[in-house]
């Protein structure tokens, strides 16, 4: 028996966790998980949707493949040169990335947005509270006075000078049917889900196909690299990105990857 078979499932401080674990982000986005429920920023399901993210990282070896950098890279591009770039927050994202997407937000002057599939107004409160004591200024989505085309009225509901109004969104597990929304309102979709078969990936114009925790951090580190580049290296960047080739090579390194 090794150390590593006293971790329990339920540490309290995320630092109890010891990097050099074998399941380190695995033991790391179960317990940000867990801790969401607690305090009511996450919701139940979202423990399911976490569980399937984490067999897909397994099976890709629990790093960020050399497409999904490229992908991390052009999303950044497409962030700089966006007018209105949003970032949507739901539940999972809160839990997993509150710090990480707000850095995000700041690097590329994006917008935070709360856009939950379960809403209540105390989730949405919780979450916006989350991302404040993480360092958010502003957080959009709690007005919700605008209307996403063919969804269902809950799941529809967005900022009418937020995500509604946004050139650029950055959707992070995503539900397919509000993915589909979006992209038939004309928006720029970056989906990051470790799923490339799921329709989200599918409908993006670029699919990060990488855990969430390694990809918000890899896009700021990006557009921070790129903070002088001028306009024709960016759209140079967007050019060179295939995102069809980028989803193939997930599934392949999934379908095939050495364990
Ligand atoms: P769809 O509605 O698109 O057909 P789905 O029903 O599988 O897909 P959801 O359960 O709504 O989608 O969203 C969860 C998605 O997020 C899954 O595809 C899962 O692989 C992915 N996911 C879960 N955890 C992470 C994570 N930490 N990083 C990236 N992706 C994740």
């Amino acid at each position: 028996m090794t150390d590593y078979d006293t971790v329990s499932a339920d540490v309290e401080h995320e630092e109890e966790i010891p990097e050099d674990h074998p399941r380190y982000q695995d033991l790391l986005t179960r317990h940000r998980i867990e801790r969401g429920v607690e305090k009511g920023i996450t919701h139940l399901q979202g423990m399911h949707a976490e569980g399937r993210g984490s067999a897909f990282d397994y099976l890709l070896g629990e790093e960020t493949i050399p497409s999904a950098d490229e992908a991390e890279r052009a999303a950044a591009a497409h962030l700089l040169l966006a007018e209105k770039p949003v970032l949507s927050i739901n539940g999972n994202v809160a839990a997993l990335v509150p710090g990480e997407m707000v850095e995000l937000a700041e690097a590329t002057g994006a917008d935070l947005e709360v856009n939950l599939f379960n809403r209540t107004p105390e989730r949405i409160e919780a979450i916006a509270d989350h991302l404040r004591d993480h360092g958010a200024e502003e957080v959009k989505g709690i007005e919700a006075d605008a209307r996403i085309p063919n969804l269902d009225h809950q799941r529809a509901k967005v900022d009418a000078d937020g995500i509604h109004a946004a050139d650029v969104v950055v959707v992070p597990l995503e539900d397919g049917d509000r993915a589909e929304a979006l992209e038939a309102m004309g928006k720029t979709e970056i989906v990051i889900d470790l799923n490339p078969l799921s329709r989200s990936p599918q409908v993006a114009e670029v699919p990060i196909v990488d855990n969430i925790i390694r990809a918000v951090p890899n896009v700021t580190a990006h557009a921070r690299d790129l903070a002088d580049a001028d306009e024709a290296e960016l759209r140079e960047i967007i050019e060179a990105f295939d995102r069809e080739a980028a989803l193939e090579d997930a599934e392949r390194r999934i379908r095939n990857g050495e364990l």
